[in-house]
């Protein structure tokens, strides 16, 4: 049994700090010892709460104020972050502690920073296999945040229970900027900033998503008047505890209708055939491979073989290469 294992169970944070660094790693030696230890991990469910956003919309405040409300009701909350940009920029601009200043000191919570050495194609499993490491270490809540960059509200929303996104009030021109597909992953659109001066754009906001989320094609699984659009103050904390009872509400009924269940069920799946299909690329990329790739591509540039007829000999090979390395 891993000596990690056990202390990660009893919720001790450096363990899960440093079993997280572990999963983080490409070494094979940590990548093996990291599987082992995933695979043994008792089955803890929190809820899994992915929170999106365009920078300076407000989610670290957003975080800080929401995460502070859910610990003072007794539970423990993980905050992770998942930021594509970072692994080209070099730099963690998600998860930071000091963003959260008043989150990052509480015995309650646990803000685990993006690594900055992220490599792209890793982020997804890495993120998954934290959030299995916090589960297993008692959080009661994982948010995972993640800025509207790219893929990575794809990849978070296959990752949680519950996908909210975060707006900025604007006016109506600026709805058309997010994307349909972004507005159809949401269960909940937060309208943040619903304070002071930005009360009254904020909550025509809120009617203007709501009208728009009408138009969106209804899920079967919720109940009618989901997804909802709703305004928040992350800075005077106006709204909070509605949006979490709107959150543990949509969760009840999933869980009640098996929805919840099924749900991950088929995240578990495709997360399957995610992992094998990076693991057969990946297998393109060993040297001896490469060599065999560039030896046939040149054969079908000179003309002496088809493309398919030197593609199906390579999976051929690869087929049986990796059967010998069995
Ligand atoms: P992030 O980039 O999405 O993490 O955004 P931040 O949390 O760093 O917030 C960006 C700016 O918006 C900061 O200046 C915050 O003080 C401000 N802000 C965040 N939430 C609110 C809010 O609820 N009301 C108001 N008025 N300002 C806010």
């Amino acid at each position: 049994m891993d000596d990690l294992l056990q202390p990660l169970i009893d919720g001790q944070r450096r363990a899960l700090s440093r079993a997280i660094t572990l999963v983080e790693s490409t070494r094979p030696d940590h990548r093996i010892r990291a599987t082992a230890l995933i695979a043994a991990l008792p089955d803890r469910q929190a809820l899994r709460i992915g929170l999106s956003g365009t920078p300076g919309v407000g989610k670290s405040t957003f975080i800080e104020a929401f995460g502070t409300m859910l610990t003072e009701q007794g539970l423990r909350v993980a905050v992770l972050a998942v930021d594509p940009s970072s692994a080209r920029s070099g730099g963690s601009i998600l998860g930071d502690k000091t963003r959260m200043e008043m989150l990052s000191r509480n015995p309650m919570a646990f803000i685990r920073p993006t690594p900055s050495s992220a490599q792209l194609g890793g982020v997804a499993r890495r993120t998954r296999e934290t959030i299995r490491l916090c589960e297993a270490a008692g959080y009661d809540v994982v948010l995972i945040e993640t800025v509207g960059v790219g893929q990575s509200e794809t990849l978070v929303a296959e990752m949680c229970d519950l996908f909210t996104l975060l707006l900025a009030p604007a006016g109506g021109d600026e709805l058309q900027g997010v994307k349909r597909g972004i507005m159809e992953m949401a269960d909940l659109i937060l309208v943040n900033k619903a304070d002071g001066d930005l009360l009254a754009t904020a909550r025509r906001t809120v009617a203007d998503y709501a009208g728009a989320l009408r138009l969106l094609r209804k899920r079967p699984q919720d109940p009618g008047d989901f997804p909802k659009a709703l305004p928040v103050s992350a800075v005077t904390g106006d709204g909070l505890d509605k949006a979490w009872a709107e959150m543990q509400a949509l969760i009840a009924w999933r869980r009640d209708s098996g929805h919840f269940d099924s749900t991950r069920a088929a995240q578990a799946r495709h997360w399957f055939h995610a992992e094998l299909r990076a693991g057969l690329l990946a297998q393109l990329d060993q040297p001896h491979v490469r060599a065999e790739m560039a030896r046939l591509g040149d054969a079908v540039a000179a003309g002496q073989m088809t493309p398919g007829g030197a593609a199906s000999q390579m999976l051929d090979r690869l087929g049986r290469t990796s059967a010998l390395a069995e």
